[in-house]
């Protein structure tokens, strides 16, 4: 399938963090044609595995499959429920986004609540609504109707966002992060030919609440090199400053040079150049960024994996709906490729 198709499904899909089932059942199904091998660990994290030479050299990619979504924390009388952020959302995007809410019975469509504007006093007007002054509507008539439809306290809830081309190679949806760096892993196994070192492919699992998965993943793997694949920022919207950013959608993958968690090892950054420039795969780089990846965890494992990141820039990450470039992720995939196939020059 293509990347276009596979990320409408993984997009399309609910996976918020620690509640990435959805996301997994989808990530076995597509990467199963191109694996030798697949397994899901304790913490339900995926791992695909191409094999190499005999005692080859292990690479590990990770894609982590969770989402930065919402939890039914209380139900009041009312019927309305009241919820906790799974990870960094800014509460300033949350009113009147439509939402679904994962019940152990059902899916029900529901809206982020507040009050209209016409009943709103001046202060209030101009007040930022904190999510604990937030409710989600789902129809319910009381807190009884509620938990007669099903609904718990502890149910994830996602946004409702479906995904839609924009025309040329522009797409937008929800959780392109990091369901963009499961399709450019998916789309890196496809190009794949026969390699000498040992590919695992793994989709881990609460990386958007401290790398979780990404660790005990790269305990069991034991890799001796790793790459991570997500988004970053793409800065080129009005308001951003070059200091802030220069990554920009539709220019290339960008390889991280250093983030908050971690400081690309100098030989994989080289690597990475030097793989990107000998297949004339557009790149970008970028350093000093908030913020961090699986990379950052797997880096620390054991006694140290020098370890990256290959990132495709994405408008609006953790807002409801992001946009990037579908090239981007191609090109995500074939530098993926382009540094297994010379992995030689490390060992
Ligand atoms: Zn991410």
């Amino acid at each position: 399938m293509s990347i276009n198709e596979n990320l409408e499904k993984l997009s399309n899909a609910c996976g918020v963090t620690g509640r990435e089932n959805e996301v997994k059942e989808l990530m076995i199904r597509l990467m199963t044609p191109y694996a030798d091998e697949i397994v899901t660990d304790k913490l339900e994290n995926v791992i695909a595995i191409k094999k190499g030479k005999e005692k080859s050299a292990k690479i590990m990619l990770a894609a982590h499959m969770d989402e930065v979504g919402l939890m039914v924390k209380t139900i009041t009388k009312d019927g309305f429920l009241q919820f906790a952020k799974m990870g960094g959302i800014d509460d300033r995007i949350l009113p009147a986004q439509r939402v679904t809410v994962l019940s152990r019975k059902a899916v029900f469509p529901g809206i982020i609540g507040s009050k209209p504007p016409h009943i709103q006093k001046e202060e209030e007007r101009k007040k930022i609504l904190a999510s604990d002054e937030l409710f989600i509507d789902v129809g319910a008539e009381s807190k009884d109707d509620a938990l007669a439809m099903g609904i718990a306290i502890g149910d994830p809830i996602g946004f409702d966002i479906k995904y839609t081309s924009l025309g040329r190679d522009i797409v937008m949806g929800k959780a392109f992060d990091n369901r963009a760096g499961c399709a450019a892993m998916i789309e890196a196994l496809r190009l794949m030919e026969k390699t000498d070192c040992t590919v695992y492919a793994v989709g881990t699992v609460q990386e958007e609440v401290g790398l979780r998965g990404a660790g005990t993943a790269a305990f069991n793997v034991d890799p001796d090199l790793a790459i991570a694949l997500d988004v970053t920022i793409a800065g080129d919207v009005p308001g951003v400053r070059e200091y802030d950013t220069t990554i920009k959608m539709g220019k290339g993958p960008a390889l991280t040079i250093s983030d908050s968690g971690l400081i690309t090892h100098p030989r994989v950054l080289r690597w990475l150049l030097d793989s990107a420039e000998e297949e004339k795969i557009p790149y970008q780089v970028e350093t000093g960024l908030m913020g961090s990846t699986d990379a950052a965890r797997i880096t620390l494992t054991r006694q140290g994996v020098p370890s990256g990141n290959i990132s495709v820039p994405t408008r609006y990450i953790h807002s409801p709906v992001a946009m990037l470039s579908l090239k981007d992720i191609e090109n995500s995939a074939k530098l993926t490729v382009a540094a297994i196939q010379r992995t030689s020059r490390f060992f």
